[in-house]
């Protein structure tokens, strides 16, 4: 590996999620929500390792979490996701099968989860570009993993398809944590995630939540997120509406997916990710891209229904992306020049208190949002929210 040059080598981190709990100053509900794990001390382990190895430069025997594609179709058409952008792209206009939308084999995922708990993983993510419910067993894929032994379980979801039954089944298969993407109330909501109605949509997360605390010993946990450029209507509203059913509630910035865009804009080199130290992501169809961020599969690095998970976290390819970072030399990696994380990065510190991260951070994302011309949303006001307002 060549030296580093005398930049400042500066950690920057995806923190494009910000926790409305955070700017409510409600650190009860930030806490319990670190804390009340099925699994507290496994967890509190996962992010001491999450946020240290990076650092360390120490790669872990084995990914500190891995997000499994348990489908990636989708039957919503939003306008902020990826979707829109690469519909038309590589995705669907290869012949290749393996970078055709899919839901996952059970036989392969079943392959990929025995590796997953021999190697001792915590967690394990049941989503990436898709919707996870599309999986006509989806909540096998839950079941399987949680009686083979994996910590958190978890998946991301638009939501439209938890019925009661569905709930049920889940909280009987041992879902740690559902994160379901929610970005505006009323009829806002409505076009964007239409067909889905935002009432309806409530009306399943209370369900959750009520279901939960029956039958589920108040798991899984909630959280409900979503894209903030995008909101409409009142914040307040909106964060009264789901502190009473959730443990958590977030939003992220909006993505700019398209390539060219990003590639104009070429960002500053001299920083590394820390993603390549923390996860690995496995398609619906058993390819693994290079990273979680390389969306279309770009950069393949290996393929689990012919590798083992170890050997492409080990593997040549991840070993190469890890050194171009310590170089300084990301932008030679084409998934990492385009990347639409590090544009929301905003702390030099990963231990840097979050409120502060998520002040510079919306202070950085407005500066953006004027550089580019784009209209500006406005942003939760940290007087005007009460977390108390039932
Ligand atoms: S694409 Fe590269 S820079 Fe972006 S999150 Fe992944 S590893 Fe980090």
């Amino acid at each position: 590996m060549t030296e580093l040059t005398d930049k400042k080598l500066t950690t920057k981190i995806n923190v494009s999620q910000l926790s409305l709990d955070i700017l409510q100053q409600n650190p009860d509900r930030l806490r319990n929500w670190e804390e009340e794990r099925r699994h507290p001390l496994h967890y509190m382990k996962n992010r001491w390792q999450w946020e240290n190895y990076p650092k360390w430069k120490y790669v872990a025997p084995f990914p500190l979490h891995v997000d499994l594609e348990a489908d990636s179709r989708c039957n919503l058409k939003c306008p902020m996701c990826y979707r829109r952008v690469f519909d038309n792209m590589k995705v669907n206009a290869k012949e290749d099968p393996n970078l055709k939308f899919a839901a996952m084999d059970y036989d392969l995922y079943k392959k990929a989860v025995d590796e997953c708990v021999e190697n001792d993983l915590y967690s394990l993510r049941l989503s990436w570009r898709g919707e996870s419910t599309l999986h006509p067993r989806l909540i096998d894929f839950v079941a399987y993993a949680k009686d083979a032994g994996v910590k958190e379980v978890s998946f991301i979801t638009h939501g439209g398809n938890l019925t009661e039954e569905y709930i049920k089944g889940l909280i009987d298969a041992r879902l740690d944590y559902i994160s379901l993407s929610i970005d505006a109330t009323a009829e806002a909501y409505n076009k964007l995630r239409a067909p889905l109605k935002f009432n309806e949509t409530v009306e399943r997360v209370a369900n959750i939540h009520r279901l939960r605390e029956e039958y589920g010993e108040g798991y899984p946990k909630i959280k409900v997120q979503g894209i903030y450029n995008y909101f409409e209507g009142d914040i307040l509203e909106y964060y009264n509406t789901f502190l009473p059913i959730t443990d958590n509630i977030s939003f992220n910035v909006e993505h700019d997916y398209s390539v060219e865009v990003n590639h104009a804009n070429k960002k500053e080199d001299n920083i590394f990710c820390p993603y390549p130290w923390q996860r690995l992501t496995v398609t619906a169809t058993g390819l693994v891209p290079l990273c979680i961020a390389d969306w279309d599969a770009d950069v393949p690095i290996g393929d689990i229904k012919t590798n083992t998970i170890k050997e492409i976290w080990h593997g040549p390819q991840m070993t190469r992306a890890r050194n171009l970072h310590l170089e300084n030399r990301r932008m030679e990696i084409k998934p990492c020049a385009a990347c639409i994380r590090l544009e929301d990065a905003s702390i030099e510190d990963v231990a840097a208190p979050l409120q502060e991260a998520s002040k510079i951070y919306i202070q950085q994302e407005l500066t953006q949002l004027r550089k580019k011309g784009k209209k500006e949303k406005r942003l939760p006001d940290m007087k005007r929210i009460d977390p108390r307002i039932p």
